[in-house]
């Protein structure tokens, strides 16, 4: 069972067939998934003199000094095999007018590689391309409208998981069994307020695997996009990155260039910094803004998702500077696998962004997330083909809606939920310290002791309180995790992390007996 219908979900059961392969849907399947947004593309050293171990190179370094290099290096020498899949089911990524794939440069890559569509719709194009060749494939079942809530175990082995028609947290859930099972439920950029991910990203692949006892890696890595457009959408869209590339300026409300002050690099400099400029202007009321104006009347053509997301609010972004705020966009932490997929669970493997597989380190490189649901959904489908007999196919194709989607996101408790987000962008976001950590962390505790059966808060919870303990551990600054108390990188924690869901529970009670006992000192003073 392969739980996600993303471009990760899509790719491992295609990859199985002709296994029996039953994918769940959240949504309606094509629907609610990151990979039908991504804008600028997938990355894959395929231009001329570019190397497998150049692109190796440059992941490593973006993911400032914690990247798994082995599995940096496997991934990026499997890029051709998986872009050759792609295009066998149907990808029609741009070609130069010799007919050669065409590829672009973005941030922090130190050749042209990325492979797009058409401006800026590759995720949409990609993900149509394999949920027709899913529709083509009579070994897969897609089961829509359900939620996953729990895994089942049995002797230490996952058997099965706990599905919830609908989003509704008082539907009845039912245990479906599998002998395989696989998470690829993408990210949590749900469990900020601000974020660009779609609703169905509330991380709650990586609660039910902690709390089967999955060790969660690299959690506290959250990666903030420097330019989601302030539009009060949620989620936020984005503006992106290769708008800065094209020569699209940030500026403040003033109309200074803020990031020349910052880095040499000024716009193009890395995510990371960018963000953390971005946030410093809106935090001090003199706002930031994307004047695409000098890309001039390409920007449709070249940008036609941003330019429709400008005219929606009534902005036209050929003439008006586009606000921006940065939004939790991509999760490096997530479900340890090993180069299989492996979780350290029995009969679980997980892949795409809510494994973390040691690829992106602290800070994910642009357009190596696609890369990477590719490279390990193969891997993952290997794995599990190479200890399976096939059955026979089905006839057809089976595409169940067990339950009306049109209702999915009525929350039981959205008061709950709403604080949660907010807590986690003001107290866990692109900026934390120790105290703002503890906060969160007793914020969490609050609302685990008021929830109501509320299965999918309790999941977001979980998820929640794993990357707030995780970043309060990491006393440094590194990648995409900044602390104010701690600005520099320490080496002393130049290695990944690792927690079990006991360990963030021990040391969320470790932060509330130690507020208690501060608040009974104050008292006796
Ligand atoms: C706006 C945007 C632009 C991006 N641009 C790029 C880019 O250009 N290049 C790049 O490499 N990356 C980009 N990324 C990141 C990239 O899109 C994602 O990391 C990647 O698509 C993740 O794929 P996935 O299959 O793991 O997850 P997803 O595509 O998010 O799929 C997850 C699936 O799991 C389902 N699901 C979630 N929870 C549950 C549950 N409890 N039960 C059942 N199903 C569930 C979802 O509905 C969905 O079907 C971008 C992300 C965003 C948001």
């Amino acid at each position: 069972m392969v739980v996600g219908a993303g471009l990760a979900g899509l790719f491992t059961a295609l990859k199985l067939a002709p296994l029996p392969v039953t994918v769940i849907s959240a949504a309606r399947f094509g629907e609610g998934a990151s990979s039908l947004w991504a804008q600028a593309g997938i990355a894959a050293a395929l231009s001329e003199g570019d190397t497998p171990e150049a692109h190796a190179a440059d992941t490593i370094r973006a993911g400032d000094g914690i990247v798994e290099e082995k599995i940096a290096l496997l991934m990026a020498r499997e890029a051709r095999e998986r872009i050759e899949d792609l295009l066998s089911y149907g990808v029609p990524f741009d070609k130069d007018l010799e007919g050669h794939l065409a590829l672009n440069r973005e941030a922090a890559h130190g050749r042209n590689r990325i492979l797009h569509v058409k401006g800026d719709t590759a995720g949409r194009a990609i993900m149509h391309a394999l949920t027709e060749a899913v529709r083509r494939t009579p070994s897969i079942t897609v089961l829509e409208g359900l939620f996953a809530r729990d895994l089942v175990l049995h002797e230490g082995r996952v058997c099965g998981v706990e599905l919830a028609p609908g989003d509704k947290s008082l539907a009845r859930s039912f245990v479906l069994p599998a002998n395989a099972i696989v998470l690829a439920t993408g990210g949590a950029g749900q469990i900020y307020a601000v974020t660009t991910n779609p609703r169905e990203a509330r991380g709650e692949g990586v609660a039910i695997a902690a709390r089967a006892g999955a060790v969660i890696a690299d959690a506290e890595f959250v990666q903030f996009h420097p330019t989601a457009i302030d539009i009060g959408r949620d989620p936020a869209p984005l503006a992106t990155e290769a708008l800065r590339g094209e020569g699209a300026l940030l500026i403040n409300a003033q109309g200074e260039r803020f990031m020349r002050a910052i880095h040499d690099d000024a716009e193009l400099g890395p995510r990371d910094v960018v963000a953390r400029a971005v946030y410093d202007e809106v935090m001090s009321g003199r706002g930031a803004f994307l004047d695409c104006r000098p890309l001039g009347a390409s920007l449709p053509e070249h940008f036609p998702t941003v330019t429709a997301a400008c005219r929606a609010a009534g902005l036209d972004p050929m003439r008006d500077p586009i606000p921006v705020v940065p939004a939790a966009h991509y999760h490096m932490g997530g479900i340890l696998t090993d180069s299989t997929g492996r979780s350290t669970v029995n009969g679980l493997w997980a892949c795409g962004e809510v494994a973390s597989t040691g690829a992106h380190g602290a800070n994910r490189l642009a357009s190596n997330s696609l890369l990477e649901a590719v490279v390990f959904g193969a891997r993952v489908a290997g794995d599990i083909a190479a200890c399976w007999r096939p059955a026979a196919p089905q006839a057809a194709t089976q595409i169940t809606q067990l339950s009306p989607v049109e209702n999915m996101m009525a929350s039981s408790d959205e008061r709950a939920e709403r604080t949660l987000r907010l807590t986690m962008t003001q107290e866990v976001g692109v900026i934390r310290d120790g105290a703002s950590l503890r906060t969160a962390l007793a914020t969490i505790a609050g609302l685990e002791g008021e929830l109501a059966g509320d299965r999918r808060l309790a999941n977001m919870l979980v998820t929640a309180k794993l990357i707030t303990a995780a970043a309060l551990v990491r006393q440094e600054s590194r990648g995409a995790h900044f602390r104010r108390d701690y600005p520099l990188p320490d080496e002393r924690f130049a290695r990944r992390s690792y927690l079990t869901l006991d360990q963030a529970d021990a040391i969320a009670r470790e932060v509330s007996e130690a507020a208690a006992a501060s608040g009974r000192a104050a008292l006796s003073a």
